[in-house]
């Protein structure tokens, strides 16, 4: 796995004090396939490969920090700067109404976006918002944005599939300014592939409004295909920004990096949800992580090989996965673990995100905080409890209080914990943090 390559290039580049055009080169292949693997655009991975060589080479290597390990920090920060950058937020500087132009292949989420932007404009920028739908060519999604538009607290100006979208925009617009609306959003018809009447259509639709905001909407799923997508749009518009949607998906989100080297446009936002609320300010950081898919997973790798009794964390592994029961050892051999890669909330911050929400279903803080007390309390417990925890009882409970020296409560508070995380383990069954723990494990 790309993970057991990079971690094993990054112990070879140990030692060596600067960054070479021999030691990286391996290193670089490995980002190379992860990020077509992350299905970014051949061309915008060769572009980004370059740069990353040329700010790589030559860099001293400071203190305890090894090539390797700067190596993936430059790959990451520069993946985050060509993603990120520029303003993020709506642009409404225009004379109201400011008009706001979506345009994106059908089904990438434009009419869903619509709401959501309509949504976030009034409860976060207090601005009153018209909508209208430029869809003439299916009914259905011009009641669709009535719907989404009644949910999100707006106003939705009607429009009917027999008349032309300039002029429907034209009769929305003039609405607008008559009733003082601040914002006008445009939805537009999608296009299953490009195709130039409609790309003619838009154009139209644009030259008429004036958009302060031209947005294009774009799936974090597609793949390799986003490229020519964005290429088309980008020439027949002048794209102010991007909205990546369906980042909730499992897609590693390459399409961010092609979309956007190819339109030279801000991220503004992602949409995390098909609800209204599931929109968000980007991320770049946290995408280029996902892009590269492993989060800081390298840095994790330095710590866990040198942290972890890799043989442990195997068995418990395997054990975990086999289904069969994981005691209070089990948990024991955990918080341990825990405690020597530096603590759970240092954990968490290098997972990926989404293994992150799911490992954050425990509360890491107070987890961390008790580590010591637990152990306290699981070292005084004979090892016929550890392995069968059903059998403390009441008598035995005072007597392992008594041992570690803690309250009664206390111990019924780490055996819930135990069971818990237990509960969790059986969840996680096959997946998750498990799963990743013995990829780590060899
Ligand atoms: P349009 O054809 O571009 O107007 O796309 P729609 O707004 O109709 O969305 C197409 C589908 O994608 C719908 O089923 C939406 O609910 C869904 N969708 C849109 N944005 C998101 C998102 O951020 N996350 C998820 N999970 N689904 C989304
Ligand atoms: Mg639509």
């Amino acid at each position: 796995a790309l993970t057991d390559k990079l971690s094993r290039l990054v112990k070879e580049l140990r030692g060596q004090a600067r960054i070479t055009e021999s030691n990286v080169s391996d290193m670089l292949r490995e980002v190379r396939m992860a990020l077509l693997e992350a299905d970014v655009a051949l061309p915008v991975v060769r572009d980004f490969i370059a740069r990353v060589k040329e700010k790589a080479l030559g860099e001293e290597v400071l203190g305890s920090l090894q090539p390797g390990q700067v190596l993936v920090g430059i790959v990451n920060r520069e993946l985050a700067a060509t993603m990120g950058e520029g303003i993020s937020d709506i642009n409404l500087a225009a004379q109201p109404p400011a008009v706001i132009l979506m345009a994106g292949l059908q089904g990438a989420g434009k009419t869903t976006t619509t709401g959501k932007l309509a949504k976030h404009l009034i409860e976060k920028r207090k601005k009153k918002v018209l909508t209208v739908s430029g869809d003439v060519y299916r009914p259905a999604a011009i009641e669709q944005l009535k719907t989404v538009t009644a949910q999100a607290g707006a106003e939705w100006f009607p429009s009917t599939s027999d008349q032309k979208p300039v002029d429907i925009g034209l009769a929305a617009l003039d609405y607008a300014k008559k009733h003082f609306f601040d914002v006008l959003l445009v939805d537009t018809a999608g296009r299953l592939a490009i195709d130039e009447a409609l790309m003619l259509e838009i154009k139209q639709l644009h030259a008429a409004l004036n958009p302060v905001e031209t947005l294009f909407v774009v799936d974090a799923m597609q793949g390799q295909d986003a490229v020519n997508t964005a290429k088309a749009f980008k020439d027949a518009l002048p794209l102010t920004g991007i909205i990546l949607t369906k980042t909730d998906g499992d897609s590693r989100g390459g399409a961010a990096l092609s979309v956007r080297q190819i339109t030279g446009a801000p991220i503004k936002f992602a949409g995390t949800s098909e609800k209204l609320d599931g929109l968000e300010v980007f991320d770049a950081e946290r995408h280029a992580g996902r892009v590269l898919g492993m989060g800081d997973i390298v840095a994790l790798v330095e710590q866990v090989t040198s942290g972890v009794n890799m043989e442990a964390a195997q068995k418990l592994a395997a054990k975990v996965k086999s289904g069969a029961g994981f005691d209070l050892n089990d948990f024991l051999a955990q918080i341990q673990q825990m405690k020597q890669m530096g603590g759970l909330s240092s954990l968490m911050d290098k997972l990926p995100a989404a293994m992150a929400a799911k490992a954050g279903q425990v509360d890491m803080d107070k987890a961390e905080k008790d580590i010591k007390r637990k152990e306290g309390i699981i070292h005084s417990m004979t090892p016929l409890e550890r392995r069968k925890p059903e059998l403390i009882k009441a008598t035995r409970k005072r007597r392992i209080a008594n041992g570690a020296g803690v309250h009664v409560q206390e111990v019924n508070r780490m055996l819930k914990e135990f069971e818990q995380m237990q509960d969790m383990m059986k969840k996680m069954k096959g997946g998750g943090m498990m799963k990743m723990m013995k990829r780590l494990g060899g």
